[in-house]
């Protein structure tokens, strides 16, 4: 017993100083990236039990080539805006592991777009992208380019232009972008136009994310924010719960939030709260989604003209004080980082039952810790937000048979996904010793299938 007791920890030393290790190479290589930073140690933080049950992950040395991008291509997009005033942005495409299929990820237009932060939404991707069961491996892109306050005109002229470099690297079967903050239905028709334009052909598997009426799928616009309900319905199941009669803040009002409070009040909860970065509305009476989406998707208003439409609705100030509101459900679907410990413990304090991440890190690390130590349910976005390139790879596979499906097709089919990558983030989860934790559930579970097929393929 003595003798198996020290083999064993002979394992666990082994395995922890070579994450150690391929973690200190990692921050050397990558020491102004503090986002990649965070995205990696996350995901290196689940992995111990891993490679102390299978070394011969750590002989093949996987972690070292997977946490390094196959490609990292930069660009330069030059666009003439309105005043006819030339300006230059920074285009990024991150080809992060095609080990299961082409790459695949969004395109993000935000400001704050830097290598850091596509490394660290490509990073996840690839799990992401694995829990799906699909043959899709994982990509990021866009531009540090800030579509608030530009006319159509300008963003079509700044997504052809990009669209122009871009076409270089991508392909139905190569890499295949999406959307994401910034960019939606309209910014990936120009980009759609750009490339079969310049391509002479019509491709339609190259982009996802399309209309519906050139090759887009039924349902991929609502797929993030119902895949989230879905996932999070499924981890209230499990504790006799669900979202009837229960109270919401949803962070955001971009197309992953508007779709999740949409279905959380299909089925049955009250959300009472959203936000922009600039502030948020409380409605106590509930959100009306349809005055929501109206304002949202075709006025393309600033959340604060919601109350105009509803007397009983307040604004506030200062996005960051969604969280004080006290709810039994929070999702946090803006941004990286909009929810931190203070917010954290807030929320526990205020009786918060579930937290579901419809964003991409949208919690700090150490709120993370803090719902886990509390034993809130805690749903990572990495698994609870993957409805929507579930979505994107059926949008592909109507596009290979040339065959559209019914949106009823495509939601239950959402639906089967998302519960799938629940239990198998559970199933990982209690295989590895870590039972009830999905964080480290879904970091095991796609990073297993991820490694397998990097093993089979050789040293790539
Ligand atoms: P979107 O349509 O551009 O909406 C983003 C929303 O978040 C906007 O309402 C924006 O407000 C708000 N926001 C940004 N920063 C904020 C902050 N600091 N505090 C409060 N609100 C803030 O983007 P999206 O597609 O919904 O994406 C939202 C998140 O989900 C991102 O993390 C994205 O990576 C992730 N995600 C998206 C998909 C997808 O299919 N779209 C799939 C998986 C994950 P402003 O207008 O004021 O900027």
């Amino acid at each position: 017993m003595a003798m198996i007791m020290k083999m064993e920890n002979h394992k666990v030393k082994a395995a922890k100083t070579y994450i150690d290790n391929v973690y200190n190479t990692v921050k050397e290589r990558n020491a102004n990236e503090p986002e990649f930073l965070q995205a990696v140690q996350e995901i290196f933080d689940s992995l111990l039990p891993v490679f102390v049950k299978h070394p011969h992950y750590m002989e093949n040395g996987i972690l070292e080539r997977v946490v390094e991008p196959e490609r990292l291509i930069t660009f330069r997009v030059p666009w003439v805006d309105d005043q006819g005033k030339v300006r230059v942005n920074r285009g990024f495409r991150v080809q992060y592991n095609s080990a299961l299929g082409p790459y695949k990820g969004g395109l993000r237009f935000h400001p704050s777009v830097n290598a850091s932060i596509i490394k660290f939404l490509g990073f996840e991707q690839i799990f992401k992208n694995a829990l799906t069961g699909q043959a899709i491996g994982g990509g990021k892109g866009g531009a540090d380019f800030d579509p608030k306050g530009k006319s159509d005109a300008e963003i079509m002229r700044f997504t052809q232009s990009f669209m122009t470099e871009l076409s270089k690297y991508i392909g139905s079967d190569v890499d295949v972008p999406a959307g994401d903050i910034g960019v939606g239905a309209r910014e990936i028709g120009y980009m759609f136009g750009q490339y079969r334009r310049m391509r002479g052909h019509f491709d339609a598997g190259v982009l996802t994310g399309k209309g519906v009426g050139y090759g887009g799928s039924l349902g991929r616009t609502e797929a993030t924010g119902y895949g989230l309900v879905y996932f999070v319905e499924e981890m209230l199941k499990d504790k006799g719960m669900s979202f009837e009669n229960k109270t919401v803040v949803v962070s955001g009002s971009g197309n992953v939030s508007l779709y999740a409070i949409e279905k959380a009040q299909q089925f049955g909860a009250k959300v009472v709260a959203c936000s922009d970065s600039t502030g948020y509305i409380y409605d106590p009476e509930g959100i009306c989604i349809e005055t929501l989406k109206h304002l949202k998707e075709v006025e393309r208003c600033r959340i604060c003209e919601y109350i105009n439409e509803r007397p009983n609705a307040q604004y506030f100030e200062g996005s960051e004080n969604i969280w004080t509101i006290p709810c039994d459900i929070a999702l946090p679907c803006a941004t990286q980082n909009e929810l931190d410990k203070n917010a954290a413990e807030t929320l526990v304090k205020n009786g918060v039952k579930a937290v579901g991440e419809g964003a991409n890190m949208p919690c700090t690390h150490d709120a993370a810790e803090t719902f886990l130590s509390n034993d809130i349910l805690y749903a990572p976005g990495k698994a609870s937000n993957a409805g929507g390139v579930a979505v994107s790879a059926l949008e592909m596979a109507q596009n290979s048979s040339r065959m559209p499906w019914s949106f009823e097709k495509v939601d239950k089919e959402l639906r089967k996904i998302m519960t799938n990558i629940y239990q198998d983030s559970i199933k990982a989860a209690d295989e590895y010793g870590m039972s009830g934790n999905l964080v480290a559930g879904a970091n095991i579970a796609g990073f297993v299938k991820v490694a397998d097929a990097m093993l089979f393929q050789g040293v790539i």
